[in-house]
């Protein structure tokens, strides 16, 4: 039977390594062509390296597919379109992007530097505007096409010392909801993944307290591997009805993240002053107020 990629073009980038790296090698298994899109670098994103794009383009030739390897950085909008030239270039055409290559520049936030920020934005966020961009007359073009965009609960719940990578991410989600909304007419499709997986970014976790060593143990059960089909699943054609969602994948489970909506509503027909609003809004919207939490205080059963 063919594979659910058979006769598909798709870009993965920063899949040198990590959980891009496994979105690679399965798209190339379930029948796609596969520009293998890495940088390269570090986890904080330093010293460029063409080796890890390479290696896993030479993995899916070994094992019988078709890839091509990029090199560029998709922080740059003029480097990012070579990603997607580099698709049509060698295989013809452009079925899916999947924006997944990523840094970290995790510190707490009155110390966090215009160059920490600046840099995290520029992979995560722009990084992700700037390949989709280069897609986009393609797929309308085409009447098709599949983005698989990657968020986190750094930004959809909360972690401490993230506040770049957060913003980035929660970035990324209204990016991907965006484009949901204006390339639907065209038959395109823009969806987010939330993963969890035991990687060198993750291995960057601190590992001082007990909690700390209790929650990277938890991290190792989870593997990049899992993180592959549902993003494989979503670049194929079986998932035409699936536009705009974001989906969590940590090990064996699924989740479906909500989307912002109003909780509660409070109204006086002659305005707020301070008096009211403390008297009578915010003690009836305060039964509402979200938590101050952390993804792994949300998320705190072992993985399964
Ligand atoms: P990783 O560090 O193993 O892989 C990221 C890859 O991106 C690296 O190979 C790196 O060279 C590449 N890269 C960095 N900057 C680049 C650039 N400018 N252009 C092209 N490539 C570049 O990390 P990972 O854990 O596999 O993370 C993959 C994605 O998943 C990231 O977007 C990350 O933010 C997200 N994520 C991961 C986790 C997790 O638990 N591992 C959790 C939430 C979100």
């Amino acid at each position: 039977m063919a594979g659910c990629l058979e006769g598909k073009v798709v870009a993965v980038t920063g899949a040198g390594r990590g959980i891009g790296r496994d979105i690679a090698l399965l798209a190339a298994k379930e029948g796609a062509k596969v520009v293998v899109n890495d940088l390269g670098v570090s986890t904080d994103g330093a010293n460029p390296d063409a080796t890890p794009a390479n290696e896993v383009v030479n993995e899916i030739k070994a094992a019988g597919g078709q890839a091509a390897s990029n090199g560029d950085s998709v922080a740059d909008p003029a480097a990012a379109e070579k990603i997607v030239q580099c698709a049509l270039d060698n295989f013809g055409r452009i079925d899916g992007i999947v924006n997944n290559a990523g840094i970290l520049r995790d510190v707490i936030f009155h110390k966090m530097s215009h160059a920490d920020w600046k840099a995290v934005i520029d992979v995560h966020l722009h990084g992700a505007f700037n390949v989709s961009k280069a897609a986009a007359m393609h797929f309308k073009n085409q009447g098709s096409g599949s983005y698989v965009h990657f968020t986190s609960t750094s930004g959809l719940i909360g972690n401490i010392g993230q506040a770049n990578y957060a913003a980035a991410k929660m970035g990324i989600v209204g990016l991907s909801k965006i484009i949901a909304l204006d390339m639907a007419r065209f038959n395109v499709r823009s969806n987010c993944i939330s993963p969890w997986a035991w990687s060198r970014m993750t291995a960057s976790i601190p590992t001082e307290t007990e909690a700390q060593k209790a929650r990277v143990e938890k991290f190792k059960q989870m593997s990049t591997a899992h993180i592959a089909p549902p993003v494989v699943y979503l670049l194929s054609d079986l998932a035409k009805d699936v536009n705009a969602q974001i989906i969590g994948v940590r090990k064996n489970e699924l989740f479906l993240f909500n989307h912002n909506r109003p909780l509660r509503s409070v109204q006086r027909s002659e305005g707020w002053n301070a008096q009211t609003l403390h008297e009578h809004a915010f003690p009836a919207l305060k039964a509402s107020f979200a938590k101050l939490e952390t993804s792994p205080e949300v998320i705190s059963w072992d993985p399964i």
